[in-house]
C-alpha cells in the first residue's frame, strides 16, 4: 500500500514587488507603502498597511493617494524583481527538482520523488524553506501543501502574509466546502456576485448541492469542470517547462456583457498599452501575443500568434489585436471578459536589425512617454485611446 502525502506544494510571494523593495529598504517595513509609483498611474503592489487602507491592484495612483494620503509611493525597480524571482526559485531547486514557475512569484513544487517518509517530515522541510525565504531573501511567502494543484493553490492563499496551510488527503472537498465560490480560479468578484445573487451559490460546497440539470443550466458546458474543482479534484501534473514563468498578462471582466467588436478591440488595445510599460521596466521584449475571450456561460475561447522578432514597444502588435479577436470570438455571442498576454519573453537590450532606425525612434519615444507618465500619471495617451471622441463626436 503506497502511502498517499500531500506532496504538491503551491508557493506565492505576499505583496510581491513591495517585499522586493522592502528587502532594500527595511526601514520602510510596517508602512502603508505601494510600489508601481505614477508610470500609467497605476498601483502594481501594495503592503499590507496599504490594503487595510483600502489600496489595492490594479488601483489608479491618484485614487489610491486620494483614500490614503499617506501612502510612500515606490517606483519600479527595474530589474529587482526578476533577480528575487530567480533567488526564491532558485532555493526551491535545493528541495526539488520539480519546480514549475508560474509567474514571477508564483509556483509548483512537486515533493514526490524526495522520499519523504510522513507528512509531517514533508511539512517540516518545506516550513524550513519558507523560513529560509525570509531569514535569506526577505521575502514573505505563502504555501499550502495538499495531494493537488489545484487545492494547493487555493490553501496557499488562505492565510497570507506568511501562510502555510495543509489539506491532508482525503479531507480535499471538506476543505474547500465553507470557502466562498470566488476561491476557485477563474471565478472573479462580479461572476462570485452573479452566481450568489442570481443562482444562490455562495460557498463552494453549494455547488455539490445542486443537480446536473441546474448545473448545466448556469454553467453550460463547463459545468463538469465546476463539480471537479468543488470535489477538489485535479491530476495536473507539475510541468518544470512551464512557459507561463514567463508571461505578462491582464484580464478584464466587463460591467455588463459586451458585444460591439470596435469596443472590445479598443479595451484589448489599452491592456496592451498597460502592459507593455511594465515589460520594459523589466528590461524585457516578447514576441507572442494571446487575446482569450470568455462568453457569459464560461465557456471560452483564445488565439495567439507571435512577431517574427521579440519587441518591448506596442505598435508592433496592434494590427495583431483585430485578426485575434477575429479569430478567437467565433461565436458572436456577447462577451464577458477578455485577457490579453504576452509570452514567449526574451531579455532586452538586443538591437533590432530588421526594424532598423525607425524602430529605435520608436523605442526612444516610448522611454520618453513612460517617463512622462511616470512623473505626471497617465498624460500622455495613445491615438486610439482618444478614438472614443472622434467616432462619437
Ligand atoms: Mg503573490
Amino acid at each position: 500500500m503506497s502511502l498517499v502525502l500531500p506532496s504538491i506544494v503551491h508557493l506565492d510571494a505576499d505583496a510581491f514587488f513591495v517585499s522586493c523593495e522592502l528587502a532594500l529598504r527595511p526601514d520602510l517595513r510596517g508602512t502603508k507603502c505601494a510600489v508601481g509609483g505614477r508610470e500609467r498611474g497605476i498601483i502594481s503592489s501594495a503592503s499590507y498597511e496599504a490594503r487595510a487602507c483600502g489600496v489595492y491592484t490594479p488601483m489608479p495612483t491618484q485614487r489610491a493617494l486620494k483614500i490614503c494620503p499617506d501612502l510612500i509611493l515606490l517606483p519600479h525597480t527595474s530589474g529587482l524583481y526578476s533577480r528575487k524571482s530567480r533567488e526564491m526559485f532558485d532555493r526551491c531547486e535545493t528541495l526539488t527538482p520539480l519546480v514549475q514557475r508560474n509567474s514571477i512569484d508564483e509556483g509548483y513544487l512537486d515533493l514526490g520523488p524526495c522520499g519523504f517518509g510522513s507528512a509531517d517530515e514533508l511539512a517540516a522541510r518545506v516550513r524550513q524553506l519558507q523560513q529560509q525565504l525570509w531569514d535569506q531573501l526577505q521575502l514573505p511567502v505563502s504555501f499550502g501543501l495538499a495531494t493537488n494543484k489545484l487545492v494547493s493553490q487555493i490553501a496557499s492563499k488562505l492565510r497570507k502574509p506568511r501562510g502555510f496551510v495543509i489539506v491532508p488527503p482525503g479531507t480535499e472537498a471538506a476543505f474547500l466546502a465553507p470557502l466562498s465560490i470566488g476561491k476557485l480560479p477563474g471565478v472573479g468578484a462580479k461572476t462570485e456576485a452573479l452566481l450568489t445573487e442570481r443562482h444562490g451559490l455562495r460557498l463552494v460546497g453549494d455547488l455539490l448541492t445542486r443537480s446536473e440539470r441546474e448545473l448545466e443550466t448556469i454553467f453550460g458546458r463547463g459545468w463538469r469542470g465546476m463539480v471537479a474543482m468543488a470535489r477538489g479534484e485535479d491530476d495536473r501534473s507539475v510541468d518544470t517547462e512551464h512557459d507561463d514563468a514567463k508571461s505578462y498578462s491582464q484580464q478584464e471582466t466587463f460591467g455588463h456583457d459586451l458585444s460591439e467588436f470596435s469596443e472590445i478591440e479598443r479595451i484589448a488595445k489599452r491592456m496592451v498599452d498597460e502592459l507593455l510599460p511594465k515589460i520594459r521596466a523589466d528590461g524585457k521584449r516578447v514576441r507572442t501575443l494571446t487575446l482569450k475571450i470568455r462568453y457569459p456561460d464560461f465557456s471560452q475561447a483564445s488565439h495567439g500568434r507571435s512577431l517574427p522578432e521579440a519587441t518591448d514597444l506596442e505598435a508592433p502588435f496592434y494590427p495583431l489585436i483585430g485578426p485575434l479577436l477575429r479569430a478567437a470570438w467565433q461565436e458572436r455571442r456577447p462577451l464577458r471578459l477578455i485577457s490579453v498576454r504576452f509570452s514567449t519573453v526574451e531579455e532586452g537590450g538586443r538591437q533590432l536589425e530588421m526594424f532598423g532606425e525607425a524602430e529605435e525612434k520608436r523605442r526612444r519615444l516610448a522611454a520618453i512617454v513612460d517617463q512622462l507618465n511616470q512623473k505626471t500619471g497617465e498624460a500622455v495617451r495613445h491615438g486610439h485611446q482618444l478614438a472614443r471622441k472622434r467616432e462619437r463626436p
